[in-house]
């Protein structure tokens, strides 16, 4: 009997996956494989500027584990052996961005909410070693609501191991803006323990979402605010290796959202390395 290789199976199937998707990303120069966790959409944050549709229903409600390291398997070879290049959404890509950059946990809500959030990402650890592919990184993107929660803690620490990155949320200096942008219960106090708790132990990347509400762009006392707040995590001893100051770049949830220019993104940048001495970093937006 001839056995079909797993990848050699399913080699046009990645369309029809539900929990992993390959995307082209141009900011890492190369392909990073999403690992979706919350197929319901569910969030417990309601960002203004989110893009998720939640005005439609899902098919697919809870992760099915079995399936989803399949999907992520199938998709992990394809990528490394270069078939996926073959597909027509992936046959244009450039030369030198043919290489698989990451697997990244984010999706249609907040990963950590997962509830059995360490047992998927050491079955994902796993897998990635067991393919040969231990040096591709681990990205959690990440709203940092959740970190004090036991299965989170495991899961970030699995990650540590597994050159895994944490790529959390915090894009206000008040608790008044926090709840503007970000309108969840979740006191910003807690957001703010947290990302400092992870960032005592290994140093997190920071992304900031800044833009313009109702027309009005963040006051210079909100972004004074911002860097106090990042301050005040350094100097309870967490360690932050970079702020990624984004604006809006696809159409979000509210109308009443719209992008900064990209000189009040660089003017953003420069006030965050002056006023902590990080490293920040400008991600452009475009009119949605
Ligand atoms: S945390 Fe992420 S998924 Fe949740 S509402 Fe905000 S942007 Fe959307």
């Amino acid at each position: 009997m001839i056995v079909t290789p797993l990848h050699a199976q399913h080699s046009r199937r990645f369309e029809e996956n539900r929990f992993v998707y390959p995307v082209l990303s141009r900011r890492s120069e190369g392909i990073s494989v999403g690992v979706y966790l919350n197929p319901d959409k569910v969030c417990n944050f309601d960002c203004i500027y989110c893009q998720v549709d939640r005005t439609t229903q899902s098919e697919t409600r809870f992760v099915e584990l079995a399936q989803l390291l399949e999907e992520l398997e199938i998709t992990l070879r394809l990528t490394a052996s270069g078939e996926l290049f073959e597909h027509p959404h992936f046959k244009d890509t450039p030369q030198h961005f043919r290489r698989l950059n990451d697997i990244a946990f984010s999706g249609d809500g907040e990963p950590t909410t997962y509830r059995n959030f360490d047992e998927i990402i050491a079955a994902c650890a796993d897998l990635k070693r067991r393919v040969g592919l231990s040096d591709v990184k681990m990205v959690l993107i990440t709203n940092a609501s959740m970190f004090h929660r036991l299965p989170v803690e495991r899961g970030l620490a699995i990650l540590d191991q597994n050159n895994g990155e944490i790529w959390a949320k915090l894009e206000a200096g008040t608790e008044e803006y926090f709840k503007l942008v970000d309108r969840t219960p979740i006191p910003f106090r807690q957001i703010l323990d947290n990302i400092t708790l992870a960032a005592k132990v290994r140093p997190l990347v920071i992304q900031a979402l800044f833009m313009r509400v109702n027309g009005q762009p963040p006051g210079e006392a909100e972004l004074v605010a911002f860097c106090d707040r990042l301050n005040e995590i350094v100097a309870a001893g967490g360690k932050l290796k970079l702020i990624q100051v984004y604006t809006v770049a696809r159409r979000p949830a509210e109308s009443f959202v719209a992008p900064l220019s990209d000189a009040e993104v660089d003017s953003i940048v420069a006030l965050v390395e002056q006023r902590t001495g990080l490293a920040a970093k400008a991600y452009y937006g475009t009119a949605p």
